[in-house]
């Protein structure tokens, strides 16, 4: 079909696209994941320990007609699992049309207090792990001559948001948003974009655990600080996700799309 044909929604739609999604098994990366597929692509569900949830989330995937999809354990901070990971989706189906990197975690550590392990830590799994995953990745799509790279950042790379003591995480997550924006400019010859979701509060198991043992301060400073006055659900990280992984946004690239609620506005 010409371009000049095609709508918007034949534009949005991933039919035929593939998609590996880190940490897709649960949380943010399960909402991305889930609308990648109802959007139309097969999804290569990578996830570290939590096989019995990729397992039944693939079993949903094909349930619902992306029979491609499949399930794949790797843990983001070794490269030679990234390998793994790129090599069974090729192996799956040949190509890697989207790539999400989204796995990641948080600990609180009060900065005169963090340890060189805090530290390390929190930027393998946050920061290392996406340059990787981005150029094992990035290879095959170079050698395709096309592709889109999502990365999820984190309004905290925007803004120093109280009470979280997090300097590691939030440095991290703004080392994810500049890192966007330079593999969009040295990967725009080769047909990839890359661009990243940045997400405000969101309920997953990152976030519950602060939720129950703050119940007043994560309903004065992270509920009523947003706009909206209240929390996303992970689903609603997808409809950034989709439009960035389709050619609805053939022309959007180094973007560092926020999808807050309104947080950072004020
Ligand atoms: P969850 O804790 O709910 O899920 C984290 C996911 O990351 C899991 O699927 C986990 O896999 C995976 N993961 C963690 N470490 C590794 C690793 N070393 N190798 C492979 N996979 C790993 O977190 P969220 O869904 O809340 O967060 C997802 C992303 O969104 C993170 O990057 C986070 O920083 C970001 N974010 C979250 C916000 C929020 O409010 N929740 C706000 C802004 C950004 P497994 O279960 O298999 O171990």
């Amino acid at each position: 079909m010409p371009e000049s044909s095609r709508t918007v929604m034949d534009r949005l739609s991933l039919s035929g696209r593939t998609a590996l999604v880190t940490g897709g098994s649960r949380g943010i990366g399960n909402g991305i994941a889930r609308g990648l597929a109802e959007a139309g692509a097969d999804v290569g569900v990578v996830y570290r320990k939590a096989a019995d949830q990729a397992d039944r989330f693939v079993g949903e995937l094909h349930a619902m007609g992306r029979s491609g999809s499949f399930a794949h354990q790797a843990d983001v901070t070794k490269k030679s699992d990234l390998k793994g990971m790129v090599d069974a989706a090729l192996g799956n189906w040949g190509k890697i049309d989207i790539l999400v990197n989204n796995a990641g975690t948080g600990v609180a550590v009060a900065a005169e207090e963090m340890s060189e392990e805090d530290w390390d830590f929190i930027n393998d799994v946050n920061l290392k792990s996406v340059f990787f995953a981005s150029q094992v990745v990035g290879r095959q799509m170079i050698r395709q001559r096309s592709g889109s790279i999502i990365n999820v950042g984190s309004i905290s790379a925007l803004v120093a948001n109280n009470p979280q003591k997090q300097c590691h995480y939030n440095a991290a997550k703004a080392g994810v948003h500049m890192l966007t924006k330079c593999l969009a400019v040295e990967w725009v010859d080769h047909n990839i974009r890359v661009n990243a979701i940045a997400p405000g509060y969101v309920e997953t198991d990152l976030t519950r655990p602060f939720m129950q043992e703050h119940p007043e301060q994560a309903e004065q400073l992270w509920k009523m600080g947003t706009l909206q006055a209240r929390f996303a659900a992970p689903s609603e990280m997808a409809g950034a996700a989709v439009f960035l992984a389709s050619d609805a946004s053939s022309f959007v690239t180094g973007e560092i799309m926020v999808v807050d609620g309104g947080y950072t506005l004020r």
